[in-house]
């Protein structure tokens, strides 16, 4: 079990704080969703609440290396100004000799907020002088990002090689979850794979087969599946470099007891846009010149039988081109029996994630992972390298 802000005295400790405050923005610079600052205030209050000096360091876009003002946390720091109901000083140099002059005055329970990290070009090549910079602001190193995880950054990891490192608890929150239905899953155990990469979701698959009882493939991937058993896929997206890991995936999954459910019929598309004429078929009976954009009306009812029955349920990637609203019935379906069963359901990845937002059924749902790329190491059963920094309990 991994140490959290609770397992620590922090009064009086200078405290950085490495949250994810990468919210969207419009042309005005105006914040248009601010899920991301709201769901760090149990950890920021919590530090307040308990004497921390808070400094608080996050990214903003890709300013790759370079200063931006378009991507300056300034807009984040009014929020998060007003949402505490408190002032927060603002520093844009972490080398400036005021910067620590700025720390050094704070009193217990003030809060500092540092200029966009990735104006820094140390950051994302993790320069030791810029984590050495950070180390040096903080007797304590809280981590938070979780959709940073699995980066090796100087804001990252760098500064968790160099700081006492505890978890804040979004990341206590996400470890929970992965490591409930990753290491102790109640039964059936149902995994939901979708989404167009091939080469990312096969590692899960091969993870997963010692755990779950039943793997439902859809979106892109699926053709990969069909076509590695001899199916006529037509022109739909198919990885040649995959198939006979594919196919060794779905014999192993014999072997091992565990049934992969791969589309039964499928919305073909003669191009891939949203005005082409389309037509169903059945799975490895497409026509030469049409592709797989969704899946079809049995495929969701035979999912849906199997989504019921489940005790635990973790999703991944959607089941079609979820972006036309031609092709996202598959996925919006399925993210409608995900909320309605009684499973432990994680969900990971942005567009199922945003499947079960545009429904209305967010809080149904027992956890959506914060990390898209962090999710799926994890469910690939790899460990995430900042989170392996975090002291033990
Ligand atoms: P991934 O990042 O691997 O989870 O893939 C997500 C993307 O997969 C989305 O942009 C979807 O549009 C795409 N996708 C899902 N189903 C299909 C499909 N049948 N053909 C092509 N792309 C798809």
């Amino acid at each position: 079990m991994k140490k959290t802000i609770r397992d620590i005295d922090v009064s009086g400790q200078r405290v950085l704080l490495r949250v994810d405050y990468n919210v969207p923005m419009n042309a005005e610079l105006k914040i248009t969703d601010d899920t991301r600052i709201t769901a760090t205030l149990p950890t920021i209050n919590y530090l307040i609440n308990h004497g921390a000096k808070v400094i608080i360091c996050s990214h903003l876009g890709r300013p790759n290396g370079q200063v931006d003002t378009k991507l300056s946390l300034r807009p984040i720091l009014a929020r998060l100004s007003k949402l505490l109901d408190k002032p927060i000083s603002f520093c844009e140099d972490i080398f400036d000799k005021s910067t620590s002059e700025l720390v050094e005055k704070m009193n217990n329970g003030d809060v500092l907020m540092l200029e966009n990290i990735r104006f820094f070009p140390g950051e994302e090549t993790n320069d030791e002088k810029l984590a050495k910079a950070l180390a040096n602001l903080a007797d304590i190193f809280v981590f938070d990002a979780f959709a940073t995880a699995h980066r090796k950054h100087a804001s990252t990891y760098g500064v968790a090689k160099l700081v006492p490192t505890v978890a804040g608890f979004l990341v206590e929150q996400e470890l929970k979850v992965f490591d409930k239905v990753l290491k102790d899953p109640d039964h059936p155990f149902v995994a939901i794979l979708g989404g167009a990469k091939v080469s990312d979701k096969l590692p899960v698959i091969q993870n997963l087969l010692d755990k779950v009882d039943t793997i439902l493939i859809g979106g892109g991937m699926a053709y990969t599946f069909i076509k590695s058993i001899g199916g006529n896929v037509g022109t739909s997206i198919v990885d040649n470099t995959k198939l006979e890991l594919a196919k060794n995936i779905l014999d192993e999954a014999k072997e091992k007891n565990v049934k992969i459910l791969l589309p039964i019929d499928n919305i073909g598309a003669k191009e891939f846009s949203e005005e082409s004429e389309i037509k169903r078929f059945n799975s490895g009976f497409f026509a030469e010149d049409y592709q797989g954009m969704d899946i079809g009306p049995k495929t969701i009812k035979a999912f849906k039988k199997i989504i019921k029955k489940a005790k635990t349920i973790v999703w991944n990637g959607p089941l079609g081109v979820y972006e036309y609203e031609k092709f996202k019935h598959g996925t919006n379906k399925i993210a409608k029996y995900v909320a309605k069963s009684k499973a432990i359901s994680l969900i990971g990845g942005g567009d199922s994630i945003a499947a079960i937002h545009s429904i209305g059924v967010t809080k149904k749902v027992t956890h959506m992972s914060t990390g898209g790329g962090a999710s799926l190491m994890l469910l690939q059963g790899k460990q995430l390298p900042c989170i392996e920094l975090i002291q033990e309990k």
